[in-house]
């Protein structure tokens, strides 16, 4: 996963910025209790993950003086979109809607999304081709094959 910078953020380093995001700003003591309570971690992992983070440019120290403040530079919603668009840069094209079905199966959506995603899906439906073209291996029918047993 990558943030919105073009980081690569681990699973772990996610949570911490959940938490941070939430939070608005955090201490260190606060964001240290708060990982605890959350994932059972330990004071040092939770200082190595902020650390990590604040070496890829996601939250930045502010203050001259302990407590040192932290907050995330980089915002909740476009870090969730730069993550969305990596995982679908690495899938075959083919597959995109099937994945994001599954997706909208399994997840809590509440009126609101519902609707937004009807009428996204009624705009799109106007334009749409009849089939998406597999963007893997040129010369390579793979996708098609697996796509047409029913997959
Ligand atoms: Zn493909």
């Amino acid at each position: 996963m990558k943030d919105a910078k073009n980081e690569t953020i681990t699973d772990s380093e996610w949570e911490v910025m959940r938490a941070i995001w939430t939070m608005g700003q955090t201490t260190s003591r606060e964001l240290i209790d708060a990982m605890n309570q959350l994932q059972g971690w330990s004071d040092s992992t939770t200082k190595t993950l902020l650390h990590r983070l604040i070496n890829k440019g996601a939250v930045a120290q502010s203050g001259t003086s302990r407590p040192f403040v932290f907050k995330p530079i980089v915002g909740e919603k476009e870090s969730m979109a730069a993550a969305a668009t990596d995982l679908f840069d690495h899938m075959c094209a083919m597959r995109a809607g099937s994945t994001i079905a599954g997706v909208i199966k399994t997840r809590e959506l509440s009126q609101a999304d519902i609707a937004e995603l009807q009428a996204i899906l009624t705009e799109k439906a106007k334009t749409a081709p009849e089939q998406v073209q597999c963007n893997c291996l040129p010369g390579h029918h793979m996708c098609e094959e697996v796509e047409e047993h029913g997959q």
